[in-house]
Formats: C-alpha cells, sequence, structure tokens
C-alpha cells in the first residue's frame, strides 16, 4: 500500500505493519513485521518499480518478535545487514526474555484476531537474529533515506522512531500505536505489551518536538495530522484509562 511518494507498507490490514522507504533507487525496510509477510514483499517492492536487489538495509524499531520477523530471512539469504538500538540488541537476537508484563486491558475480538493474524502469518516460530549492528540515539544511519535515530524507551528499553525528514515520515514502532491490537482501539495511543508504560509516556516528549506530517506505527493505521498532535492524543487515551 502506497502512503506517500517513495513510502509503502506491507501488512495489508495494518495488524502488522512493515515499511519500504525508497530513495534513488535504494530501498531501506522499517521492520521485518512476522515471517510470514516476507511473502508480500516482491509485490509491494515491484509496486515501487524496484525488486529486492535494490533493498540496502532492514532498521528495527525495537527487538520484538512481531517487528523482527523476516529479519534473520533477509539477513541470510540476502546478506541485507539489520541494526537496531544497542540497548534491544540482546532482546532482537533472543539473548533475554521479552521485558513486557501482562496484555493490560482486552477485549477477546480483537485480542484473537491479533493471535490468529499473527499464527496465520509464521509468528509463532520468529527466528532470532544471528547478528545484528546497533545504533545510539541522535545518530544519522547510513542508509536509503538517511533516517535520524531519536531513542523513546518505555515499550523496551531500545525503543527508537526514525525520521526521515526527507520524506517526511516518522517511523514511531510501537512507541505510539494507531491501532490496540489487544482491544481494537483506535488512534494514537501507546501500545500494549509495553514494559514501562509511564517511562513510555514520557518519551512522548521526544516525539512531541519532531516536525514532522505523518506518523507511521508498527500497528495500525498512518497518522497524517502530525506528531505534536499524535503525542496529545496518546496523553489523552493513558488519562483516560
Ligand atoms: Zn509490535
Amino acid at each position: 500500500m502506497e502512503i506517500a511518494p517513495g513510502v509503502r507498507r506491507i501488512g495489508d490490514r495494518g495488524i502488522i505493519n512493515s515499511y519500504l522507504i525508497e530513495e534513488t533507487g535504494e530501498v531501506t525496510i522499517v521492520d521485518a513485521g512476522v515471517s510470514g509477510l516476507y511473502r508480500d514483499l516482491p509485490q509491494e517492492l515491484a509496486s515501487m518499480g524496484r525488486s529486492i536487489s535494490d533493498v540496502r538495509a532492514l532498521v528495527l524499531t525495537h527487538g520484538h518478535s512481531d517487528h523482527v520477523g523476516f529479519a534473520e530471512r533477509l539477513r541470510t539469504e540476502r546478506r541485507i545487514p539489520v541494526s537496531v538500538h544497542e540497548a534491544d540488541a540482546a532482546l532482537a537476537r533472543g539473548e533475554v526474555p521479552n521485558p513486557a508484563k501482562g496484555y493490560g486491558p482486552t477485549k477477546i475480538g480483537p485480542l484473537l484476531g491479533f493471535m490468529w493474524f499473527t499464527a496465520l502469518h509464521g509468528g509463532l516460530r520468529t527466528r532470532h537474529i544471528g547478528e545484528v549492528s546497533t545504533f545510539g540515539d541522535g545518530a544519522t544511519l547510513d542508509v536509503p533515506g538517511s533516517p535520524r535515530v531519536v531513542l523513546t524507551p518505555g515499550h523496551t528499553p531500545g525503543s527508537a522512531v526514525l525520521h526521515f525528514s526527507s520524506h517526511n515520515v516518522l517511523l514511531v514502532g510501537d512507541a505510539i500505536a494507531t491501532y490496540a491490537v489487544t482491544t481494537g482501539a483506535r488512534g494514537p495511543r501507546i501500545a500494549p505489551f509495553t514494559a514501562d508504560p509511564k517511562r513510555a509516556l514520557e518519551s512522548l516528549a521526544r516525539i512531541e518536538t519532531i516536525d514532522v506530517e505523518v506518523v507511521l506505527p508498527g500497528h495500525g493505521d498512518p497518522w497524517k495530522g502530525g506528531a505534536q498532535e499524535a503525542v496529545r492524543l496518546a496523553r489523552a487515551a493513558a488519562a483516560a484509562v
């Protein structure tokens, strides 16, 4: 699905998202969803006139399994380098357990829908990443689109958002979701499965100051009303719980 010129999403229903960012014929993938999304990759690349040989890098917003998805396959079969913030490297390699505690509030329909989607797309057998390079807060990554990294800990210790100012998009991973997979609630909010919700809320201040129109979450549809408004609504949603 095209979101903006040079920006596409894999993951047709917006439950679990992976994004393609193209710059001068080269592509960066942000997040690898669940492994089954790999089968949508060739078609999505073809829609932007590209193929898998144009993919230069995979960057992860954090180390959760529903974002690591097909990373190891890309790395081993295509020799595409994978990177993540240094504080989430061990999680991405499967060396430490998921720091998230419990589900939070749930509604059975949406939760079953998420689990069913995950199971159907191979999310129950995610391969951990054998080798991952790391970046720090404030880095500008040497990958197509040259995103700037802003660390936003809370969902996981190494959760980071990626600002592609060239494309006027901010990829937030699960620092902000626009769809809560556990309740079906829509609109900007702190994502479920967050390890440290208080810290995640504090990290919103780091997103608020980014001047960008389109916010692309790991779960849910694009938010096109600007980062500042997304943060305002995420705070309001948290206060309403
Ligand atoms: Zn997620």
